[in-house]
C-alpha cells in the first residue's frame, strides 16, 4: 500500500485541507493524524473492519481497546450509555484535552473497537488538526497511537512514517505533538473512579472533582503481576521500549551519578554500545567524562517536567537510530506529570529500576 503524507499548517487550517483525509476515514481506511499528546492511527469506529486494519497496522494485539476520539460534547452519547454527571463535569474541565474517560459503551459501537469489552474510552482531543478531521469525517475516530506496537508512541510524522508507512493510507504532518506523552486514562466505572494511565492531566488535578480517586494498582506495579491485573489491557504490555536494554536508577542523586558512570565504563569495557538518558544538570560532568564514547541524550532541566515529557519518546528512539545496547537513565521524582514521565519510562525499561 502506498502511503500518502500530507503537510497541514496547525495555525491556519481550513477544511479542504482534511477533505481527502475524512474521506479515507469515511470509506473505512485508516490516516494517521497529530494530536495534543502523540500522533494517532484513525479510523471509523463504527467500522468493525476498520478497527481490524488498526489492530493489524500496528501488530498490536486484538484484545487492545482503542480510543475513541470525539470533537463535540453532544458526540458523547453516540458512542456511550449510562453516563454519570461527573464525566459532564471532568468534560466541562478537561475537554477538549488530554483526558481518556472509560464508560460504558453502546451497543451500536463495535467490539472490535472496544478489544470486546462492555465499555468504551472516549476523548476529545485539543489539536486542532484533529478536531476538524473528526468533524470533516462526520463519524467518531477510534485512534491508538501511531506507533507499531511495543515501540514508543509517536510525536511527530517522521516517527509515523518510520513505524507505518506502507501499512496505512494517509499522514497528516503537522510538526510535533505538544505534550507527546498519552493521555491520562481514568475508569468512570467503577467507585471511586480510578486512573489506570497516568498521563498530563494529574492525580492533584482529578481531585478536586473526584476527590477520593486513585490508581489502579497495576500503575505501579509490574506486568504480569497476578494480584493486579491492568483494568486498561494496554498497560500489561512491555511499551515504549527502545531496542537496547534501559536500566533506571533511583536514589541520591550523587550516588545515582556515580553509580551511572560506573555502569557505563563496565559496559564500555565489555565492548557494548552504550548510552545514557539525562537530565540537562548532568549532562556536562557526563560528555566531560566520556566524550564521544558513549550516546549522551538530554531530556531537559529535572525541573521542567514539560519538558521532559515532550522529548522522552523521541530520545527513546534515537537510542534505537544509534544502535544502543545498553542505555543506564535516572529517576525522576513521583508526583504530579512526573508520575506520568516515571510511569513510561518504568514501562521502556521492562521495570527494571535499581535503587542506589
Ligand atoms: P493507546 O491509544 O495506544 O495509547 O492505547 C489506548 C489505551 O487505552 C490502552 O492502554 C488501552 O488498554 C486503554 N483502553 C482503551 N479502551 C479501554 C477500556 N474500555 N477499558 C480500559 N482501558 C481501555
Ligand atoms: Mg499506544
Amino acid at each position: 500500500m502506498e502511503t500518502e503524507t500530507i503537510r497541514v499548517d496547525r495555525e491556519h487550517l481550513a477544511p479542504e485541507d482534511l477533505k481527502k483525509a475524512a474521506t479515507i476515514i469515511r470509506k473505512g481506511g485508516l490516516v494517521a493524524f497529530p494530536t495534543e499528546t502523540v500522533y494517532g492511527l484513525g479510523g471509523d469506529a463504527f467500522d468493525p473492519t476498520a478497527s481490524k486494519r488498526i489492530y493489524a497496522a500496528k501488530g498490536r494485539p486484538s484484545d487492545n481497546p482503542l480510543i475513541v476520539h470525539i470533537a463535540d460534547i453532544s458526540e458523547l452519547t453516540r458512542v456511550a450509555r449510562d453516563i454519570p454527571q461527573v464525566a459532564y463535569d471532568l468534560a466541562e474541565k478537561f475537554w477538549p484535552g488530554p483526558l481518556t474517560m472509560i464508560l460504558n459503551k453502546r451497543e451500536d459501537l463495535p467490539r472490535e473497537t472496544t478489544g470486546g469489552l462492555n465499555t468504551v474510552a472516549v476523548r476529545m482531543p485539543s489539536d486542532p488538526v484533529a478536531a476538524m478531521l473528526i468533524r470533516e469525517a462526520g463519524v467518531p475516530i477510534a485512534a491508538p497511537s501511531a506507533n507499531l506496537s511495543g515501540r514508543p508512541s509517536t510525536t511527530c510524522a517522521q516517527h509515523v512514517i518510520e513505524d507505518l508507512s506502507g501499512r496505512i493510507d494517509m499522514i497528516i504532518d503537522a510538526g510535533a505533538s505538544k505534550i507527546g506523552l498519552e493521555s491520562t486514562i481514568v475508569d468512570l466505572t467503577c467507585e471511586p473512579a480510578l486512573i489506570l494511565r497516568p498521563g498530563f492531566i494529574t492525580k492533584e488535578m482529578l481531585e478536586t472533582l473526584i476527590p477520593d480517586i486513585g490508581f489502579d494498582r497495576a500503575v505501579s506495579g509490574k506486568p504480569g503481576d497476578e494480584k493486579a491485573p491492568p483494568k486498561a489491557p494496554g498497560m500489561k504490555y512491555r511499551h515504549y521500549a527502545p531496542k537496547g536494554e534501559l536500566v533506571i536508577y533511583s536514589g541520591n542523586r550523587q550516588a545515582v551519578k556515580e553509580r551511572i558512570l560506573a555502569e557505563a565504563e563496565k559496559s564500555l569495557r565489555e565492548g557494548r554500545k552504550t548510552g545514557l538518558l539525562v537530565f540537562k544538570e548532568e549532562e556536562a560532568s557526563f560528555r566531560e567524562k566520556f566524550g564521544d564514547k558513549v550516546t549522551i541524550k538530554t531530556l531537559g532541566s529535572r525541573d521542567n517536567e514539560e519538558e521532559i515529557a515532550s522529548v522522552l519518546f523521541a530520545r527513546l528512539r534515537e537510542f534505537d537510530d544509534e544502535g544502543s545496547e545498553k542505555i543506564f537513565s535516572e529517576a525522576l521524582s513521583d508526583g504530579g506529570l512526573g508520575s506520568a514521565i516515571m510511569n513510561r519510562l518504568m514501562k521502556a525499561a521492562g521495570y527494571h529500576i535499581e535503587q542506589v
